[in-house]
């Protein structure tokens, strides 16, 4: 079954920083890839970021972000580097129920028309509890861990282009 939805984590996924929570608002944009907080600490994408958001939307596949982290944050920094318009339906919330928040993407998708099944959707993350989470709590969505299957976000293009397991017969 193709993938319809990617939802990517933002620390350590979607870019380089390891905890926005730490910084400080306001933040600067430094370039196409990097902003900055108050002290100057930078975030930067990570590698291949940009390339797969535009080939992601270019192939007519849903992008969303399911974060742990405060949403005022992530979304200063996803205005400066005008991300925000590739999510649909991003969750940024604190606390680290990720099953929750992408069951409620889903749900919230649902209504609008767009029903997922969860082997229809990809969620990246670094975080192997948070892959494990949500294949529990949601069902099987499939799962790549950024940083270890995913060193250039690019290589969610090659998963995508996988041949499709045969199912047993
Ligand atoms: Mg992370």
């Amino acid at each position: 079954m193709a993938i319809r939805l990617v939802i990517l984590d933002c620390d350590r996924t979607l870019w380089e920083h390891e905890d926005v929570l730490t910084l400080q608002a306001p933040f600067t944009r430094i370039d196409e890839q990097t902003v900055q907080d108050a002290r100057g600490e930078q975030v930067r994408l990570a590698r291949g970021a940009r390339e797969l958001l535009d080939a992601l939307r270019e192939r007519g596949i849903l992008i969303s972000v399911c974060s742990w982290n405060r949403a005022d944050l992530v979304f200063a920094i996803f205005d400066l580097l005008g991300l925000t318009p590739y999510f649909v339906h991003p969750k940024v919330e604190f606390h680290p129920h990720k099953d929750r928040m992408i069951a409620a993407l889903l749900a919230e998708l649902a209504r609008e028309g767009t029903v997922l099944r969860a082997e229809e959707v990809l969620f990246v993350d670094d975080n192997p509890m948070m892959l494990e989470m949500v294949r529990q709590g949601v069902g099987p969505v499939r799962t790549l861990r950024a940083q270890i299957d995913v060193l250039d976000l690019r290589d969610v293009l090659k998963y995508l282009d996988q041949p499709e397991p045969t199912e047993p017969t």
